[in-house]
């Protein structure tokens, strides 16, 4: 599939990461329709979606007209079947399992049309692993956008053992038409940012387990130091715990190279409840 061919999208997912997904793809001028397994889930994307149209309407970055347009471009439905079988590109933003993952590839595969390019926003998972379960592993191809996702400029794009240059250059193309800058790389545990960033911030829980130094000094530390934006600590309670816990425990599990090991902290706070923000609090308090 060619990006001229490219007009209708498929989201599967309408949480945190697949509503702004949407959003993009509406923005860009794409007819996209979201689904999930239930109303409120949809309900609630749309919410996100129309908060955030209507702070950029109040802040003079687009129109009223052009909000509503964008938001005219939107479908919803609980049928992945509805969703899927008239989509030229589908994007996956289900839950990080791997099991729900591959049943939603599997049945994307029976229902879109052969030449459809079916993409993962998974931040871990083997994307070689989901196309294995198609009967067109050369069109599954990883699409990584980072949260918020139309905020965020970077997308990588994954390969796929078998993914073909043929897709991996429309999924470059169309990043760039949503006005984002694309980054190959090949299928690997965590890819590059997650790989990167996530032992960064367990090594911070080191630091706190070994008494080094405190999440404020660290915090202070790594922003006047490197110029981080924020620092492990605050980064850690914005994504959330359990997230980060799960994506060391991923690439753990999948490379078995103990530089990976989750920190006892981390374990030990996510077992406490203490997740970050979302839960009120992590290494800080939150009202
Ligand atoms: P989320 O929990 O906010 O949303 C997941 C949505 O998927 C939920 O609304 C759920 O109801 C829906 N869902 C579950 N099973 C489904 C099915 N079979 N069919 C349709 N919908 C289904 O999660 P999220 O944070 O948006 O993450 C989604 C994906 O994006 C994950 O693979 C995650 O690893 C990845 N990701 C997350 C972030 C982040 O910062 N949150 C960043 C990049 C990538």
């Amino acid at each position: 599939m060619s990006l001229e061919n490219i007009k209708r999208v498929c989201v599967v997912g309408a949480g945190v990461m697949g509503s702004g997904i949407v959003q993009v793809f509406a923005q860009a001028g794409y007819e996209v329709t979201m689904v999930d397994i239930a109303e409120e889930f949809l309900q609630k994307g749309l919410n996100n979606i129309r908060k955030n149209l209507d702070r950029a309407v109040a802040k003079g970055k687009m129109s009223k007209e052009e909000a509503d347009a964008v938001l005219g471009r939107i479908k919803t439905t609980l049928s992945l079947t509805e969703g899927a079988k008239d989509a030229d590109f589908v994007v996956e933003a289900v839950v990080e399992d791997m099991s729900v993952k591959k049943q939603v590839f599997s049945r994307l595969d029976e229902v879109c049309r052969p030449e459809v390019i079916l993409a993962s926003n998974t931040s871990t998972l083997s994307i070689t692993e989901l196309g294995s379960i198609t009967k067109r592993p050369d069109k599954v191809v990883g699409m990584h956008f980072f949260n918020p996702a139309p905020v965020m400029k970077l997308v990588e794009i994954i390969a796929g053992m078998k993914t073909s240059p043929e897709t991996l250059n429309t999924v470059k193309a169309l990043a760039e038409k949503l006005g984002k800058t694309p980054v190959q790389v090949k299928d690997s545990p965590g890819f590059i940012v997650n790989r990167l960033l996530n032992p960064m911030l367990n090594e911070a829980c080191f630091l706190i387990m070994e008494g080094v130094a405190t999440p404020e000094e660290i915090d202070t530390a790594m922003k006047l130091g490197c110029n981080h934006p924020m620092g492990p600590c605050e980064l850690m309670d914005l994504i959330g715990l359990d997230i980060v816990l799960a994506i060391m425990e991923s690439l753990y599990r999948e490379t078995g190279d103990p530089k990976f090991r989750p920190a006892p902290l981390l374990k030990k706070m996510v077992r406490a409840g203490l997740l970050g923000r979302k839960s009120g609090k992590g290494f800080y308090t939150y009202q």
